[in-house]
């Protein structure tokens, strides 16, 4: 075989080769206008290379975000980089549908992207390279095991009965405000713990379905009443806390009152029976003695004994004597 017979023959290998590679391939010229378009990316767009030859690349697909990708390529062109799209930031560049049986639950490919400059004789770059990666599988399984994750993170943040958070995420909630608090706010806070009254009567009353009816039924008339910056959660069966940033106890007091006069004014319908319910508050403002978010705790409990002592269905304020 001659030089220039094994040179076309390698050629027509590698021309094989382009066509049948399981990533897509396009070639663009300096202006975009379509150059190479190998055998996935037709299969995968119902487009023949005849068809796009000399095409405008943005005018044959206008779901290209045309700014995005040019600001990507601009380095290609002018340092001669490497540019690299992922799915996680843009899910595709080319849309695509998706076909494949295992992750038929995604309607498009996922794809992942390298952009690399050809140059000519003289050094200039003359074309750009695009090397699409199908990427959908792992895409899929990232996707799904994310918001599985979020859904457990959820399930182990959240109380299932209030949908509040639950002890141990308020209190870490809690834990981290006091440290900011500490840090940079001049504001005041103040925290409140509220428990319903005399509740052990309405479950042996009522049942344990009433009592949880109840439970849910003060903690929507407590979210209701709240900021999005408050931050409350469920303490303990049938008590609650309540973090209100940059609130005063004065302000603290307002809301305490509000809630507890609407949860003593409300009725629950349960079976033939119409139950009424009171709740008590003890609510302690943040002060230079209070060291720790435990001893922040502590103090609005024992303004919470006190309502509970001087006849419960009210609102009392931490004091350093009590
Ligand atoms: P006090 O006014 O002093 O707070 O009296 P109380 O009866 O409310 O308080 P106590 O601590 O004596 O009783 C609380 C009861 O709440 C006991 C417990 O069985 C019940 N409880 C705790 N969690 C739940 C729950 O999720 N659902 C129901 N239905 N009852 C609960
Ligand atoms: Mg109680």
């Amino acid at each position: 075989m001659t030089d220039t017979s094994a040179g076309v023959s390698e050629l027509h290998w590698l021309m094989d080769m382009l066509q049948t590679v399981d990533v897509g391939l396009v070639v663009v010229n300096v202006d975009y206008r379509i150059q190479l378009w190998n055998g996935f990316m037709e299969n995968h767009s119902g487009l023949m290379p005849r068809q796009v030859r000399d095409c405008y690349l943005f005018d044959l697909f206008p779901e290209i975000d045309e700014d995005w990708l040019r600001r990507k390529c601009d380095p290609v062109i002018l340092l001669k980089n490497r540019a690299f799209t992922i799915w996680e930031q843009r899910p595709f560049i080319f849309r695509f549908k998706n076909y494949r049986p295992i992750t038929g639950s995604a309607d498009f490919m996922y794809q992942n992207s390298t952009i690399f400059p050809i140059t000519d004789t003289r050094g200039n770059v003359s074309h750009l390279c695009f090397i699409i990666y199908d990427v959908t599988d792992a895409a899929v399984s990232k996707l799904a095991l994310q918001s599985m994750n979020g859904q457990l993170r959820q399930l182990s943040t959240t109380d299932y009965l209030t949908q509040m958070r639950n002890r141990s995420h308020w209190e870490e909630s809690l834990k981290q405000e006091f440290l900011r608090l500490q840090r940079y706010s001049q504001h005041q806070s103040t925290l409140i713990i509220c428990d319903l009254d005399h509740f052990k009567r309405i479950n042996d009353t009522y049942g344990h379905a009433a009592g949880d009816l109840v439970i849910k039924t003060a903690a929507d008339i407590i979210r209701k009443s709240l900021r999005a910056t408050d931050i409350a959660g469920r303490y303990g069966g049938e008590s609650f806390a309540i973090l209100l940033l940059d609130t005063t106890a004065d302000q603290a007091d307002y809301l305490a009152e509000r809630i507890r006069r609407k949860i003593a004014q409300s009725e629950l319908k349960f079976n033939e029976h119409a139950i009424t319910f009171t709740m008590s508050f003890g609510l302690a403002e943040r002060n230079q003695d209070i060291q720790d978010y435990i001893q922040w705790i502590e103090a609005a409990e024992k303004a919470l004994f006190t309502s509970k002592a001087q006849g419960r269905n009210q609102v009392s304020r931490f004091k350093v004597d009590v």
